[in-house]
């Protein structure tokens, strides 16, 4: 029984598909001008196990999961216009590091990934139909919502129009004819990029790409919308005023799901702030899984405080898990404990999924031979549900931080393994132990094994 919190409802619901052979889940996805920082990925990381969750229940080809890119926006032409590059390159570069970066961190890529600007037709049509329908209205080359003639406006984000308005910073321009109106399309002076459109040429408004996105890839009510927290207003909100009176009242989502926020001590980690950690650098120092079971360390919706305490309590608890599978070898396919899938399908309870692993791992501890080896194969299933011990044991011990500069790589510590085998052969021992002190005295471990020699990073 998987059961969702749905900010729209405010309450926490079993979770019903309209179709169970066709799952539908989209995420608004970035903003693709700069470096995402790691408070941008937790949502993607969420909803990653929120896609595993519901693979698992539903099958891997039921669920359609769509994640979107902003490919046109102020903020991209503003970084066009300051670095000289071209639009499309700015944006197919983050893109693809973004995309690169998730899948360090272990994330499936999602079943479509639709960008905005390839989707400017769909958009037009949209703002067609809401201006046919007396929802918007066309003001000076620009085009708007008009938010007094959708009686569900606010129903998301809960606060009255005045908060609203106040919290927004709403533009109050002379076009509107209420200041809470907001745009669907704007124009374009001949310095930006704009298309062809009925009201001139220009181009959409952020909120209207992704009512256009969604309706294009999934249809006019899906299963799922997620983002961060402040994304319900005033973009959630205004994706539901804008599909809503196009799909003449079908709700556009059945759950509404948010993230919280990332912090830097008391502080929402931001950009505008510049209390910023970027997984780029982050990367260099810390692997991928260590950094998604970071994210994963705090439910879902609670802040989580990102510290260096929490990255190294995660590398910690992860090398624990690794050094029994090291152990106990690959294992059998075996069926997720249900101790792990109840704590996840409880609104993704991802402190006491981790705990169960916990548990799951003292078990294993406390039995010997092939029931410690099926407890282990237990612990892994468990993990892999939520995204971690992708990497065999070896390759997860062997790993090296890219800062670690003067650390010797995997081939010169083979090679130096190598020669000791050969001093230990010849039996100069004295050669063989000054290779094992000096690879120690640069954080390496050599186990002699009945097989040979192997090494660890310590
Ligand atoms: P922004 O870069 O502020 O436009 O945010 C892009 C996405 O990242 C949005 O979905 C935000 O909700 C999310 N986001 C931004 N900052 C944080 C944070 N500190 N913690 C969690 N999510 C965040
Ligand atoms: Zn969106």
């Amino acid at each position: 029984m998987l059961r969702l919190y749905d900010s729209l409802s405010r309450e926490t619901r079993l979770f019903t598909p309209g179709d169970e052979s066709r799952v539908t889940m989209y995420v608004c996805g970035p903003t693709v001008y700069n470096h995402a920082h790691i408070g941008n990925f937790r949502a993607a990381v969420v909803f990653d196990l929120l896609f595993r969750l519901l693979r698992r229940r539903y099958g891997e080809s039921a669920v359609v999961y769509a994640r979107n890119f902003t490919d046109i926006d102020d903020k991209i032409i503003k970084a066009s216009q300051e670095s000289g590059q071209p639009i499309a390159e700015i944006t197919e570069k983050y893109a693809r590091i973004y995309s690169e970066e998730l899948a360090a961190f272990n994330c499936l890529t999602p079943t479509l990934t639709p960008a905005a600007t390839g989707h400017i037709a769909e958009m037009i049509s949209l703002i067609e139909r809401l201006v046919s329908l007396g929802f918007a209205y066309p003001a000076q080359g620009h085009v708007l919502f008009s938010v007094a003639q959708f009686d569900g406006y606010g129903k998301l984000s809960g606060a009255d129009a005045e908060e609203r308005l106040a919290g927004a910073r709403v533009e109050v321009a002379p076009y509107k004819k209420d200041p809470a109106d907001f745009v669907l399309w704007k124009p374009s002076n001949e310095a930006e990029p704009g298309w062809e459109s009925p009201w001139g040429r220009g181009r959409p408004g952020w909120h209207l790409e992704c009512s256009a996105m969604i309706e294009k890839a999934l249809g006019e009510t899906i299963d799922i919308h997620g983002g961060g927290q402040d994304l319900r207003f005033p973009h959630h909100e205004n994706e539901i005023a804008q599909s809503n009176c196009a799909h003449a009242g079908a709700p556009l989502a059945r759950y509404w799901l948010h993230n919280g926020f990332l912090r830097m001590g008391a502080d929402k980690m931001s950009k505008s702030l510049g209390n910023v950690a970027l997984p780029r650098d982050l990367l260099k120092k810390h692997h991928g899984e260590t950094l998604r079971f970071a994210l994963l360390s705090a439910q879902y919706r609670q802040p989580l405080e990102w510290t260096d305490t929490l990255i190294e309590q995660s590398k910690k608890q992860l090398d624990k898990f690794y050094r029994l599978l090291a152990e106990t070898g690959p294992g059998e396919p075996t069926e997720i404990p249900e101790s792990v899938v109840i704590a996840l399908e409880d609104d993704m309870n991802t402190p006491e999924a981790i705990a169960g692993l916990h548990e799951l791992r003292d078990i294993a501890m406390q039995l010997e031979g092939a029931p410690r080896m099926r407890a282990a194969s237990r612990l892994k299933a468990a993990g892999e549900l939520m995204g971690l011990f992708a990497h065999q044991p070896e390759d997860w011990f062997k790993w090296t931080p890219q800062s670690q500069g003067d650390s010797p790589g995997a081939e010169e510590i083979e090679r130096q393994l190598a020669e000791r085998a050969a001093a230990r052969k010849a039996k100069d021992f004295a050669k063989s132990d000054r290779i094992r002190d000096a690879l120690a005295a640069q954080g390496i471990v050599i186990e002699d094994g009945p097989h040979g020699a192997s090494w660890r990073r310590k």
